[in-house]
């Protein structure tokens, strides 16, 4: 053993070790949430793409904008030895777009339909549902500005959730307009705040120039009720937009998501137009936003593209299974080979082989346990069998089965090299 008193885990992260306590911490939830999730995108015909967890600070400054909480305080930044400024991804879309503009994807067939799924980092205080590293699915789809695609994305969303089991769940729905509308609007809003600057939360004054949409992010209760008063995006709307929701909520209503227009939705990221969306649960506390995303018309231009729109959602598997119903854990091993006498090991180990070639999970003892210790680490395990093999089943070429349940014995042939026992242990 090393001397010291041992090392804990960076702040804001966790394990997924076997026996985990709370959800995210548990294998076998991640295994059937990337399961569910990967049979859901081959059914709506989703490509996958696999990105750098790293990238050029400048790529995340540019798209998710210089007013987003994630660039003013979240970012983890660092420098290479060369001296480039790098970050540690706060979020895909950037990465996605980057990688379609560089190896001119909008060549391929329009529109790309993406998915992707890992680690993103925050620097930001750790609360349930809150993490520094945290993992996301999402989806970018590229090359369509179709209210339609809208749809398909807001409802791949809320049907992933659903397959996995998210509780009270519902999407709030916004449009915050094309560059007319923003024209329209965003001097209003402006003025309003101006008006009532003395009411508002240090932050939401610090935005008031670069983006002053941004105030109805505060979480500050004042500035809240504030904006009860404000005058609202809907107004606004250009014909356009205004087609371009009705389609959407048109789309909605025909498949059954359960959603409701919210004018304040903005979301954090400097690069939405038209489209944005948050699915929450009521079935969570404070951090009730399960995945959220939005339409970016202008981005795949911004990171030196052709002048095409995307979409695109993100939502962190912890708060999903936080927001899911629990799971009982599956008891895994289906057999415990009990061995009482060295010689039925090499048999023991044999027929775990033929077992397991045949897709049947088992497992034998490691630990020279006592007979009595090999029955009590079948039962640890959640062994639905034993399979035992003493010197009388050895010079008989059978083994005795236990149903760990029903205790209940029966002897079954081994001299097949298995053949039987596979028979007898399959469900
Ligand atoms: P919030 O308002 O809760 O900070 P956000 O607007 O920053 O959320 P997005 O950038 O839209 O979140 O990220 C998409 C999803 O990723 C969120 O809905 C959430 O499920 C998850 N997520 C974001 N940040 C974290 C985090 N620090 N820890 C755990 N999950 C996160
Ligand atoms: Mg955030």
């Amino acid at each position: 053993m090393s001397e010291g008193k041992g090392y804990r885990g960076p702040k804001g992260t966790y394990d997924v070790y076997p026996g985990g306590r709370e959800p995210h911490e548990r294998p076998e939830l991640w295994a059937f949430v990337e399961s569910v999730a990967r049979e859901r995108f081959r059914r709506y015909n989703y490509q996958e793409m696999r990105l750098p967890v790293f990238e050029e600070a400048q790529l995340f400054i540019r798209s998710v904008g210089e007013a987003s909480d994630i660039v003013r305080k979240e970012m983890f930044l660092f420098q290479d030895k060369a001296g480039r400024e790098l970050a540690l991804r706060p979020e895909g879309t950037a990465g996605a777009v980057r990688a379609y503009v560089e190896h001119n994807l909008f060549k391929q067939a329009q529109p790309l339909k993406l998915w992707y799924y890992g680690p993103m980092f925050r620097h930001e205080r750790q609360q349930k549902g809150r993490y520094r590293q945290h993992t996301q699915l999402g989806v970018e789809v590229l090359g369509s500005s179709d209210p339609l695609v809208d749809v398909e994305v807001i409802s791949l969303l809320y049907d992933l959730h659903q397959a996995i089991g998210v509780r009270e769940e519902v999407v709030y729905l916004n449009n915050l307009g094309d560059m007319e509308t923003r024209r329209a609007y965003v001097p209003e809003l402006r003025a309003f705040l101006e008006e009532n600057r003395s009411e508002l939360d240090p932050d939401s004054v610090a935005r008031l120039d670069a983006n002053p949409l941004r105030t109805f992010d505060s979480k500050d209760p004042n500035t809240q009720s504030l904006l009860d008063e404000a005058p609202t995006i809907g107004e606004f709307l250009s014909e356009e937009a205004s087609a371009h929701l009705g389609t959407v909520r048109e789309g909605l209503e025909t498949l059954g998501v359960p959603y409701e227009i919210d004018e304040r939705l903005v979301r954090g990221l400097d690069y939405y137009t038209m489209t944005v969306f948050e699915a929450k649960s009521a079935a969570l506390g404070a951090q009730d936003t399960v995945g959220a995303g939005g339409r970016y018309n202008g981005l795949i231009s911004t990171l030196g593209g052709p002048d095409l729109g995307g979409i695109g959602f993100g939502t962190g598997v912890e708060r999903i299974l936080l927001a899911a119903a629990s799971r009982d854990a599956a008891a895994s091993t289906r057999a415990f080979f009990v061995t009482l006498t060295p010689e039925a090991r090499m048999l023991a180990f044999g027929l775990a082989a033929a077992l397991r070639a045949e897709g049947v999970s088992c497992d034998l003892d490691y630990a020279d346990r006592s007979a009595k210790g090999q029955f009590k680490q079948a039962d640890r395990v959640g062994a639905d069998f034993a399979v035992i093999l003493g010197e009388d089943e050895l010079q008989d070429g059978v083994c005795k089965l236990r149903d760990m349940k029903s205790g209940e014995e029966r002897t079954v042939s081994v001299s097949d090299g298995g053949k039987d026992l596979l028979r007898a242990v399959a469900n």
